[in-house]
């Protein structure tokens, strides 16, 4: 799950990581009313939405007065932000952050990480921080350190004091880089983050580190111990069709292809993805209706599919658990609910197969059932032809 800056901010304010003061608004006028909270001199308007890059697509703007600030907020909110990150379609942005502005002598990198291969979080940190961090990743690997921590004995101050002289942090700010650092290591493990980010890390002109800029990314398998972050979530920010799938607690991703995919189990689904490919066909969603699948579920789940690029659905269902009865039941309830306008081809295998079978076939919806995945996959991708 993925926060917005300024409730990274947030965070990084409760966990000791200095951060600016800042207000987010709605609108124009509400921009105003923030900038003139903050009691300073010099104002960055920043818009907050779930993509990074922000700053080359314009979306983060340096105000001197009220009036650029009231100037710049109506510039952001409402635009759409476009870069690599957000795809051709781009980012609407709703709302944006408006703080001090700091006067800027050097830009870090600084994040943690999971790292697969060391399976450890892993401290990443750069002296050449900023807006071009992946163009130098890209082309001066050597300018970014990575030092992984040991998930026994955490983060040791020798570890940041290292890092530090690495990426350029000189004299007082080493202590002070120590304590944000080992604050960002303890708000990682503490909220089951994949990724705490802050770039740029800046060094102000009075010689003091701060975070302006930061991303926060948590593990989806523990939010369910941390309603403090769930309650973070930021619909509007989210593929609404992910959001609805969760509620049910379905798995569930959208994909740019043309088959609806429903398939019990993960590992089935990523094989039902793969042989509609080798059939020639691309698929719309990976969706694992899971093991313990109800009519509700199956209901839900079905719904998500019926979507306006799906041209064909192919369910295929391996009843183990679930019986294949349940989900004959659901796929009819659905299919008349949504008003089904695409072939929906069928492949049910296992626990209760005959019932489920003959449940679809006096549903009297025009169901094409075949008995293999092959046969099952190849129809469905006939149909999107
Ligand atoms: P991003 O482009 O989405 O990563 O947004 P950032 O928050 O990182 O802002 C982009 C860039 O704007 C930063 O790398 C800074 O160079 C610049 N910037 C942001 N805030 C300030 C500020 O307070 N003062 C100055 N001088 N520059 C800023
Ligand atoms: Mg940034």
């Amino acid at each position: 799950m993925k926060i917005h800056e300024y409730q990274a901010k947030e965070l990084f304010a409760s966990y000791g990581v200095a951060t600016q003061e800042g207000y987010v608004a709605y609108t124009k006028e509400e921009a105003v009313e923030c900038a003139k909270k903050l009691g300073v001199e010099a104002y960055v308007v920043k818009a907050q939405a779930h993509c990074g890059g922000r700053g080359k697509a314009g979306g983060v703007k340096l105000a001197r007065t009220l009036a650029e600030v009231e100037a710049a907020a109506d510039k952001i909110i409402g635009m759409r932000l476009i870069n690599k990150q957000t795809g051709a379609e781009g980012k609407l942005v709703r709302k944006v952050l408006v703080t001090g502005a700091v006067n800027i002598k050097k830009e870090f990198y600084l994040s943690l990480a999971i790292d697969n291969e060391t399976a450890s979080i892993v401290i990443i940190a750069s002296g050449a921080g900023g807006t071009e961090i992946e163009e130098i990743a890209a082309t001066k690997p050597e300018l970014i350190i990575k030092q992984p921590v040991s998930p026994i004995n955490g983060l040791r101050d020798y570890q940041a004091r290292y890092v530090a002289a690495k990426i350029g942090i000189e004299g007082a700010n080493v202590k002070e880089f120590t304590v944000m650092l080992k604050n960002m290591y303890k708000l990682f493990v503490e909220k089951d983050c994949s990724l705490v980010e802050i770039n740029p890390l800046v060094l102000t002109d009075e010689g003091k580190l701060l975070a302006i800029d930061g991303k926060v990314n948590f593990d989806d398998n523990a939010l369910f111990r941390h309603p403090d972050i769930v309650a973070l979530r930021d619909p509007d920010e989210e593929n609404p069709k992910e959001c609805e799938a969760a509620k049910h607690d379905l798995n569930y991703v959208s994909l740019d292809g043309t088959i609806g995919c429903m398939v019990n189990g993960a590992g089935l689904a990523m094989a039902t993805m793969d042989i509609i490919h080798a059939f020639g066909g691309e698929p719309a969603n990976f969706l694992d209706v899971g093991g313990t699948a109800t009519t509700e579920r199956v209901t839900a789940a079905f719904k998500l599919l019926s979507d306006k690029n799906v041209k064909a659905i192919l369910v295929n269902i391996f009843g183990g658990i679930v019986k294949c009865d349940v989900i004959a039941e659901g796929i009819v309830i659905a299919a008349k609910e949504v008003g089904l306008s695409v072939p929906l081809v069928v492949r049910l295998d296992g626990t209760n197969v005959e019932k489920g079978k003959s449940i679809l076939k006096e549903s009297g919806l025009k169901i094409y059932a075949c008995d293999d995945l092959r046969s099952a996959a190849k129809k469905a991708v006939e149909f999107v032809h």
